[in-house]
């Protein structure tokens, strides 16, 4: 069959290689003029990631994590609260990003080409680019990300709810520090928490890739609940006065938004965190959303990743479900659907929702637990 995918990010590559691999003519369009860089900030790369990145091609948990051996939790003079042995492969989303767009052969993806809309045809879909042309294809799967317009299209009832809390987000350079004053913050995952707020960092690979000690970088994510929209729309107004729905990326934060972050880190943050805040020179901002799909397809549209259904970060699984949405569609479109396509995709879309369903859920119930959101249980 003759596949477009929305989207050259993370679920959109994974699809484009598990489909591809079964036998179907593939083609990604992205609507970023360049390849995706530095984007994303670190992110835990999971079991089923890192079986994906092995599987198709050769890049192996070692080569794209700094694993961490304890996770730690401070307090707010920096005194050591607990500790324990823990070992998570933490990566970054570049280095994810990159070991995917290795194994898509460069003509299967074109970029800055965004995709506008699409008719329904007899014998397949029409999809609309913003340039003005079309492209009959037999599928069309959307991995367009939260922010979906593909699904705001299909299904447009649908409207993600807000979970009460933020994300302030970070990546800083090792290189910035002396050893010394970063000493503890190296080798762990190093949490704080405190009512309503929850801080966390951990190293990742360097922007290269490099997981040389000196050469990594450190990613931190700091949870805030946030109720105020007044708040919500100052910081979601970027350095040029636009006003966004969810997040403001790397380098885009008005200077007012990054004067209070630094003012709310001297408040509330230990002192060895408070510099990872203050050193950062690009921060970004992200409010945090649920969004299930009513369902993952429609006639001959199918969505994936993020576009299908959007998980806590802090579940750490994103990445994860992008790789299963794409392994389990191209199952479910391997060999054995025969002629009747829309069936083979309905029936792949309501037991892929079941799965995900679950994983959805845990992201409240762990937020609840931190004191994060909306019908948080505080417990620290
Ligand atoms: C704060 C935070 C922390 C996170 N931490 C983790 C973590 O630790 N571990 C983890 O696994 N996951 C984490 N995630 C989630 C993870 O980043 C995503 O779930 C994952 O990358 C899947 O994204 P995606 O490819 O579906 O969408 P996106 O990455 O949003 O990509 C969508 C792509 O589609 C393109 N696009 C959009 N519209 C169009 C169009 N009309 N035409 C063409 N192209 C279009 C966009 O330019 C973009 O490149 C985190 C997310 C957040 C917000």
């Amino acid at each position: 069959m003759k596949i477009i995918i929305a989207g050259g990010s993370i679920a959109g590559l994974s699809s484009a290689l598990t489909l591809g691999c079964v036998g179907h003519d593939v083609h990604v369009y992205e609507r970023s003029e360049t390849p995706l860089r530095g984007r994303g900030g670190g992110v835990v790369v999971l079991r089923h990631m890192l079986r994906f990145l092995e599987q198709h091609g050769h890049f192996t948990q070692e080569m794209i994590s700094v694993p961490t051996q304890l996770r730690r939790r401070i307090g707010t003079d920096g005194q050591l609260i607990s500790e324990e042995p823990e070992k998570l492969p933490f990566s970054s989303w570049d280095s994810v990003y990159r070991s995917l767009c290795s194994m898509l052969p460069a003509d299967q993806i074109s970029y800055g080409q965004e995709i506008t809309g699409y008719t329904e045809r007899d014998n397949g879909i029409e999809v609309h680019f913003g340039a003005g042309n079309s492209i009959l294809a037999d599928i069309l799967v959307a991995g367009d990300g939260g922010g979906s317009r593909i699904r705001a299209k299909v299904f447009p009832e649908h409207v993600p709810t807000y979970a009460g809390y933020v994300a302030w987000r970070g990546i800083v350079d090792e290189s910035t520090f002396t050893p010394s004053s970063i000493e503890t913050l190296v080798n762990a995952f190093t949490m704080f928490r405190e009512s309503g707020h929850m801080f966390m960092a951990f190293l990742i690979p360097g922007i290269n890739g490099s997981l040389e000690p000196g050469r990594r970088r450190f990613n931190w994510l700091w949870y805030r609940n946030e109720n105020d929209p007044s708040v919500m729309n100052k910081h979601l107004t970027d350095n040029l006065g636009q006003l966004h729905h969810s997040s403001i990326g790397p380098g885009r934060l008005s200077s007012e938004s990054i004067s209070e972050l630094c003012q709310l880190a001297r408040e509330f943050l230990p002192a060895v965190l408070q510099q990872l805040v203050r050193k950062t020179q690009q921060p970004f901002f992200q409010s945090i959303y649920d969004a299930l799909s009513p369902s993952f397809s429609l006639g001959r549209i199918v969505l994936v990743g993020d576009a299908a259904c959007t998980v806590r970060p802090h579940t750490g699984s994103g990445t994860s479900k992008a790789a299963d949405d794409a392994i389990s569609l191209a199952e479910a479109l391997g060999h054995e659907y025969g002629n009747e396509v829309q069936p083979a995709l309905q029936s792949w879309a309501s037991r892929r929702r079941e799965e995900v369903e679950k994983l959805l859920r845990k992201g409240p119930e762990l937020a609840a637990f931190f004191g994060l959101g909306h019908n948080s249980t505080a417990n620290f």
